[in-house]
């Protein structure tokens, strides 16, 4: 897809489909729309009127051009209130914009560029959101199918006078680059995990160093050598699959001086049966999406290398299968992860939490200022704050508010969770150094990330992103987040290491 920004009067631009904005108070106020209507010989209220049409958020009013215009058709998108985020409301209108053309066959677009420039959403801002948007929602996964869907050509977004186009390609660059990221991230998720395997993973972390030049390195560790670091609690879930396990380490390093460095790890279970404590079937249907959170980190490092931030990122995955087999790990086991501490395995399907804690505890060797992990850790999380909200969960409050403020600003929603000390009674082993799974059958997602909590250095600034419900989409999220993987949590990702 092609994007541009032009100035101009949107209502002479030659096009397949033509959007326009209209506020929630102000239908017949808005300069666009009013000159539409005109044009139309007041037809354009009346439509309003019989399709109830009030311009509120994603309410969208769609006629055929006048024959005066130099295009198809003609939408007005509602943006909804005027208090509400202009940034998002721009990311919504856009991604209905691609939606609605697609279903009507139509290959381009010329948009009206949202929003004034204003600090808070200066044209730098609002170009990189609606870019964002377009492409998302144009993202289609199609690698196992015959039939492959059509894309959108060219959207133009056209500025008026006293816009400033120059930062709005800088934004357009910006958000192409962010959204490369995701769709990384989406692909792999969305690939089955026959094929989508930790040697596979491993190979995508490979071509993301290659292409990202001397920037971005990656070291890969094999069974021998993650023996060698005791990752007992790591390997303990890896040993019923077939597939060989994958140790990634992604370092990014900036070339001039840096001040900062950041650890980020994902949780890579590239499919999760449950082990022998086996799920449901219909529980298993989309395992594959259970390494999301490695697919994030993978995202997030093909953007690095692009966008060349001044802090240093370390991107960890222990990647592994949860298999049941005559080798895999029991219920009741107890083995010795990496710090040291001794672990009852009391649920094989609480599998996440083993991997990550010896991925985390590798993490901290390398002494990062901010420790960030992502998994879809637990159906908790889900239960508690929906399929489209993660929770992150933190030893550090400014930490925490910063992340949750770089979601806001992206359209990633978080919720800052309680570390509830005093629950770590519930994870208390009478055999081992600390269980598994919680013995009550509430507060799930905090007690795993207490689990999580033992394995960090007391002084380490750590923050444990729970992202099972947002990372996969079962039904679709917005306009421009459809079924499957998302990409949860790159943009966000990428927003707060640029503003540390
Ligand atoms: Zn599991």
């Amino acid at each position: 897809m092609e994007i541009l920004v032009q100035k101009g009067d949107i209502l002479e631009v030659a096009t397949d489909l033509l959007v326009v904005g209209a506020y929630e108070s102000e239908l017949l106020h808005d300069p666009f729309t009013e000159r539409l209507n005109e044009l139309l010989g007041g037809k354009m209220t009346k439509m309003a009127k019989a399709q109830e049409f009030e311009a509120k958020l994603g309410q969208t009013l769609i006629f055929a051009a006048p024959d005066k215009m130099d295009m198809e058709y003609v939408m007005v998108v509602g943006l909804g209130e005027l208090k509400s985020s202009v940034v998002e409301a721009a990311r919504l209108a856009s991604g209905t914009a691609v939606q609605m053309a697609k279903k009507m066959g139509l290959r381009k677009i010329a948009i009206e560029f949202f929003g004034e420039d204003h600090e808070e959403f200066s044209a730098k801002n609002t170009a990189e959101a609606m870019t964002e948007a377009l492409l998302l929602a144009d993202y289609q996964f199609n690698v196992y199918k015959k039939r492959k869907g059509v894309s959108i050509k060219e959207v133009i977004i056209v500025a008026e006078d006293g816009r400033d186009a120059r930062s709005a390609e800088k934004g357009i660059e910006k958000g192409r680059i962010c959204v490369d990221g995701t769709t990384v991230a989406r692909d792999l998720v969305n690939t089955p995990g026959q094929d989508m395997t930790p040697t596979r993973l491993a190979e995508a972390a490979e071509e993301i160093s290659r292409i990202s030049g001397e920037t971005v390195k990656v070291e890969i560790f094999d069974r021998a050598q993650v023996e060698k670091m005791g990752m007992g609690a790591y390997l303990a879930v890896a040993q019923g699959a077939d597939s060989e396990l994958k140790f990634i380490h992604l370092t990014y390093t900036p070339t001039v001086d840096y001040k900062k460095t950041v650890a980020v790890v994902g949780k890579g279970v590239t499919f999760d049966s449950g082990g022998l404590s086996l799920k449901p079937g219909s529980s298993m249907e989309t395992m594959k999406c259970d390494m999301a959170g490695a697919a994030t980190v993978l995202g997030l490092f093909t953007a690095l290398g692009r966008l060349q931030p001044k802090v240093a990122v370390h991107g960890i995955i222990a990647a592994c299968e949860n298999m049941p087999s005559g080798r895999a790990i029991r219920p009741g086991d107890i083995v010795k992860s990496a710090n040291g501490k001794t672990i009852e395995i009391l649920n094989t399907d609480a599998e996440g939490r083993l991997t990550l804690a010896d991925a985390l505890h590798y993490a901290q060797k390398f002494e990062p200022d901010y420790l960030v992990d992502l998994a879809t850790l637990t159906g908790a999380i889900v239960v508690g704050l929906g399929e489209e909200i993660a929770g992150v969960f933190s030893n550090d409050n400014v930490l925490s508010n910063k992340l949750v403020k770089a979601g806001e600003e992206t359209g990633e929603d978080m919720c800052a969770l309680p570390l509830h000390s005093a629950y770590k009674k519930l994870i208390q082993s009478e055999v081992a150094d600390i269980q598994n799974t919680s013995t009550s059958r509430y507060g799930g997602s905090i007690t795993a990330a207490l689990f999580l909590s033992e394995f960090i250095n007391s002084s380490q600034k750590w923050a444990h992103i729970d992202i099972a419900g947002p990372a996969f989409a079962e039904r679709p999220m917005n306009s421009y987040t459809g079924l499957g993987g998302t990409g949860f949590g790159v943009r966000t990702l990428i927003r707060w290491i640029e503003e540390l």
